[in-house]
């Protein structure tokens, strides 16, 4: 199964990728449903629980125990459905699908297989300006594993001393999503599929469905991918990479094997149809299992559950309580922002649409909110390699520093240390400029004393100044900011010196 590092293909320049081969991609997302209880039983959800304390006879499988279907995950199911404009099946069942694996209890995952329960819909994609039409293929319900703890140095099963399992997971409601092939994107499939995870993220917190947590693996992406010579119009093998748990990782993973890929090929070669592990550490991809076929499986309806048959009524129902359609959502913040498109475009391209919309919800202007998410905020985001909204900050709290800005409570440069404050868990914006002593110093007699202090060391700027050279007045204002750490009001430090050298 797994290779050593050793066999690591050479990858073929990207460029040369596109010269030579058009990429397909095809996404396959589970999203973890937000319900209270299981798809089955009654256990809690909650996560981060202790192991193996939100278990009960149905999950762990135990002999004679007998499913029932959440008719809350179900609810969910048609409303993601319906907001990917999909088709409702009016009557469809569960599937068993048997394979053995040790988180999986029973043995066969309950699933849906060829009665899924939404089929053909469409989402479309904004990237660098171009719009692009993802097919759905179809949305089905399933329940999730538990989960393995491979204990050993390579965290893999392979050479583990030992593993663990964690049935808490097990029988958590779960929609796949999936994809038609994906073609037609060339040199942007990597930001498509990026694009395309993070839309449906972004659409699944609107229809407050999910936590969608990607860190958490709420939300997992498997991506597969196939190149085929540019001008044939037949698929090439594709390969699946397993739980990419991150956008960037979507992007990265994407670009990694059409580059792998491009260099078997073009060496003459031939691509396996396999699924492969993503490792997030090395940039890399490594094979896993040769793919099964649905055969392998042997798929046939769930003898212990009715199936399931959405009147018509309640299908039209759920349809009222969708969010607004993401496009028209986007067309509404652009209008009502005033950003050129460039901007617009930039702030979706960081992810930060729906932080920069609650920021001006919470009382900034949108261009305060687009200046922080955009340039303090997705700094940090970068260096600590996490997704913008994985800070430890909320949109209020960005709000909030804005606001203490604007009310000259700090400047710019204080408010960078505020955020380092929130963001290292220090309190609220009002608490860490407390705690840290950040606030702007307005007070005359401190700093008429620091602007005293800058004129008798500069007794040539201050002559320059008192002659009517008030622009100079720059150098002293800088040497008194030098002295106050960046914390003196520079308008009222800029009157103190005009008034005390008579050049107003
Ligand atoms: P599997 O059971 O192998 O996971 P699925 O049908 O669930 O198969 O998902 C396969 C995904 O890959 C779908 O999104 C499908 O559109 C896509 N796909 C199928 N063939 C190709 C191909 N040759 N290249 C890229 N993607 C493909
Ligand atoms: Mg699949
Ligand atoms: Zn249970």
């Amino acid at each position: 199964m797994s290779t050593p590092a050793a066999t690591v293909p050479d990858l073929l320049d990207y460029d040369e990728v596109l010269e030579r081969f058009d990429p397909v991609l095809g996404l396959e997302v589970h999203v973890e449903l937000n319900t209270l209880t299981k798809m089955f039983c009654g256990c809690p959800t909650e996560f981060g629980a202790p192991p193996n304390s939100q278990v009960c006879p149905i999950c762990l499988g135990m002999p004679g125990s007998l499913p029932v279907v959440n008719g809350k995950a179900v609810e969910s199911a048609i409303r993601i459905g319906l907001a990917l404009g999909c088709d409702i099946a009016e009557w469809c069942r569960f599937a068993r699908k048997n394979y053995f694996y040790p988180d999986m209890p029973k043995n066969f995952q309950i699933s849906q297989y060829d009665e899924p329960i939404a089929i053909s819909g469409e989402v479309e994609l904004e990237v660098e300006g171009q719009t692009f039409k993802i097919g759905i293929e179809r949305a089905h319900m399933e329940e999730d594993t538990g989960k393995s703890t491979h204990v050993g140095v390579t965290g893999r099963i392979h050479g583990a001393e030992y593993s663990i399992v964690d049935y808490n997971r097990a029988g958590i409601p779960l929609i796949e999503i999936v994809t038609k092939p994906i073609e037609g994107t060339g040199a942007l499939a990597p930001q498509v599929a990026r694009a395309y995870v993070a839309h449906l993220r972004d659409l699944m917190r609107a229809l407050d469905v999910s936590d969608v947590r990607m860190e958490q693996g709420s939300l997992r992406c498997d991506a597969n991918v196939s190149l085929r010579p540019l001008g044939e119009t037949a698929y090439g093998l594709r390969t699946e990479t397993k739980n990419v748990n991150s956008l960037r990782s979507v992007e990265r993973a994407v670009r990694y094997e059409m580059c792998r890929q491009g260099a078997l090929l073009a060496a003459g070669g031939k691509v396996m149809q396999e699924t492969r592990h993503w490792h997030e550490d090395t940039g890399i991809t490594t094979p896993g299992r040769s793919k099964e076929q649905a055969e392998d499986y042997r798929y046939f309806p769930e003898p212990d559950l009715v199936p399931v048959a959405p009147s018509r009524k309640w299908v039209e129902e759920l349809g009222t309580t969708l969010p607004e359609p993401p496009a028209q959502h986007r067309k509404r913040l652009f209008e009502a922002w005033g950003f050129t498109e460039m901007e617009f475009r930039d702030v979706i391209g960081a992810g930060a649409l729906l932080l920069v919309e609650a920021t001006v919800a919470a009382g900034a202007t949108p261009a305060a909110a687009r200046k922080w998410w955009l340039g303090e905020l997705a700094r940090r985001a970068k260096e600590t390699e996490v997704e913008l909204d994985a800070l430890s900050i909320t949109p209020a709290q960005v709000a909030e520093i804005q606001a203490l800005v604007d009310a000259g409570k700090i400047n710019d440069k204080l408010a960078r240390e505020v955020f380092d404050g929130v963001l290292a868990g220090e309190g609220s914006p009002e608490e860490v400029v407390a705690a840290r002593g950040l606030a702007v110093v307005s007070d005359d007699s401190a700093l008429g004393a620091a602007v005293d202090r800058a004129i008798e060391a500069n007794p040539d700027v201050a002559e320059k100044i008192r002659g009517g050279k008030v622009a100079a007045a720059g150098a002293l204002i800088g040497a008194v900011m030098k002295e106050m750490r960046g914390q003196a009001d520079a308008g009222r430090v800029r009157e103190l010196i005009l008034e005390r050298l008579g050049a107003e």
